[in-house]
């Protein structure tokens, strides 16, 4: 195939930029390109496993890299000459250093934030492409753009203007902006009257939209009006949602990102942009189902865009708590007394384990217990926090290592345990989602720490978690509260156990 295609470009003209025959130079840009989809393919396997996580990112990384630089060799760029260069190049320096800037300053804690955000920018790149393609084909190029690519801007619209506003609306409740939407909080599930109807009549005239334009040969005004349509329907998509369901929107809107840019890469005839738009269309999409089941909703659900609205009903994101019961407390000197008599204890991060930053104090107290012969294990939930994998990285990060963290198959070790130690979660170990029909987050699997002989629960509040709900594990009679700061209470009770 080499051959035939060197025998092609001998007998034809040279790029002036890069001195090369120009399907040459083609060749070498889609052979960088399936090189770099290689190493996209490699790094999301390794991605699938915290030990090889790093090194996957890294193949990622460079093989997004080598896709970058092949752009710059891509025929229409060059064809552009030095103005060309130049506007890729700003493209490059402004886009790559806002977001070199912005990786390097975001703490764990904001980082689901920061996808959220990456993926609605994502969205709106994939939207702007491919407007701005459909604009050059019909008016500058003055030719009638084929079906496929009239398709595939449809495509790029839709998907790109639906991730970019939804997913602002997903940073905002991330974000938990002090904000009223039509008198309600903006964190909680927000729907106006008549929401669904309204979704109803966006996603229909977005249908009859994309299909005129498909259909026709010249139609910019559609074109502005399904952006527009789209934007719309993002916003509306998202704001009903609320409380516990946020994990699934994230995933869902990371597959969309995905999508937009795939459809881009058809739009522009880029095989690196279709190869690693599907790949994140495919994994996010995986990512969902698999978010859909630790929160018990079926894709069905999500879907349907309505979803959240039960959080709300019953007391939701939005619900004000009463403290009833029993609460047995402790402070960290009676905590430390109790572990170093145990022999078994699992440690239960949560989101509140994140913003105390609370993770390195956590791997010391699992070296102390380890060096005073205690088995320590962690129950990691698929939702603990506030992003798939939020409590591995911060573990990773503090060095634990990756054979000592379980999820949810460790429930029957629960009833073995000595200790279960509850750090900063709430919602991924409340036992109302067990038998609580009412409940908003009834069905959703939990760690049984309930179980465990006595469940330690360190958080500065009796206060709910996301979910918005009460939770009744504070008041059980084996349950004692260690209230505080998790990053505090952690040190002071590794400095008693050194003690002891
Ligand atoms: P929760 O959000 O349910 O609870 C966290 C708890 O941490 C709070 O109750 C808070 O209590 C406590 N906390 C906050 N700051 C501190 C601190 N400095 N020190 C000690 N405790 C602190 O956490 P979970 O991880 O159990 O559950 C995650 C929830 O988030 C689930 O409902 C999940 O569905 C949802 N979610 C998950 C996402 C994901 O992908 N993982 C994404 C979006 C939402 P207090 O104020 O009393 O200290």
């Amino acid at each position: 195939m080499l051959d035939a295609i060197l025998a092609q470009a001998a007998s034809h003209p040279t790029s002036a930029a890069a001195g090369l025959p120009s399907e040459l130079q083609t060749f070498v840009v889609n052979l960088v390109y399936l090189i770099a989809a290689a190493c996209f393919i490699f790094g999301l396997k390794f991605l699938a496993s915290p030990k090889k996580a790093r090194r996957g990112n890294t193949i990622a990384s460079c093989g997004m890299a080598m896709a970058v630089i092949a752009t710059f060799f891509d025929a229409r760029i060059m064809a552009g000459g030095a103005k060309g260069l130049t506007t890729a190049l700003l493209g490059l320096i402004v886009g790559g250093g806002i977001g070199s800037f912005v990786a390097l300053r975001v703490s764990m804690r904001g980082m689901p934030q920061m996808v959220s955000l990456l993926n609605g920018f994502g969205g709106l790149a994939a939207g702007m492409v491919g407007f701005g393609e459909y604009l050059r084909e019909t008016f500058v190029l003055a030719h009638v753009p084929g079906v496929d690519v009239r398709i595939s801007v449809a495509m790029s619209l839709v998907i790109g203007m639906i991730t970019f506003t939804g997913s602002l609306v997903a940073w905002a409740k991330l974000e938990e902006l002090k904000v009223k939407v039509a008198g309600m909080p903006l964190s909680g599930v927000v729907m106006f009257p008549a929401h669904r109807i309204m979704s109803l009549v966006a996603g229909a005239l977005i249908l009859v939209l994309v299909l005129s334009l498909i259909g026709s040969e010249k139609a910019a005004l559609l074109a502005v009006l399904i952006l527009v349509i789209a934007a719309g329907y993002g916003l509306l998509f998202v704001l009903p949602i609320g409380g516990a369901d946020m994990p699934v929107v994230i995933a869902l809107l990371n597959s969309f990102s995905g999508l937009g840019a795939a459809a881009t890469g058809f739009v522009l005839h880029n095989n690196a942009l279709i190869i690693g738009g599907s790949l994140v269309g495919a994994a996010g999409l995986i990512l969902t189902l698999i978010m859909c089941s630790a929160m018990n909703r079926s894709l069905l659900n999500v879907l349907a865009g309505g979803f959240g609205t039960a959080s709300a009903d019953a007391g939701g994101a939005t619900a004000t708590t009463t403290h009833t019961g029993t609460v047995r407390k402790m402070d960290a000197e009676e905590a430390a007394i109790v572990i170093d008599a145990s022999q078994n204890v699992i440690i239960i991060p949560g989101y509140g384990m994140a913003v105390a930053q609370a993770q390195h104090a956590v791997a010391e107290l699992m070296g102390v217990l380890q060096k005073k012969g205690i088995n320590v294990k962690f129950a990691v939930h698929p939702v603990a926090g506030r992003m798939p994998g939020h409590m591995n990285v911060l573990l990773a990060e503090a060095n634990v290592p990756y054979e000592l963290l379980a999820d949810l198959e460790i429930n029957p070790e629960f009833s073995q345990c000595d200790v279960a130690l509850v750090i900063g979660a709430n919602d991924v170990v409340n036992p109302a989602a067990r038998h609580d029909k009412a409940s908003p987050i009834y069905g959703m699997p939990i760690f049984d720490c309930d179980k465990a002989r006595t469940v330690m629960v360190c958080k500065r509040s009796l206060n709910p978690g996301f979910a918005g709900i009460e939770n009744e594990l504070f008041y059980l009679p084996n349950t004692v509260m260690v209230l505080g700061d998790a990053k505090a209470v952690v040190a002071a009770i590794c400095k008693a156990l050194k003690e002891a």
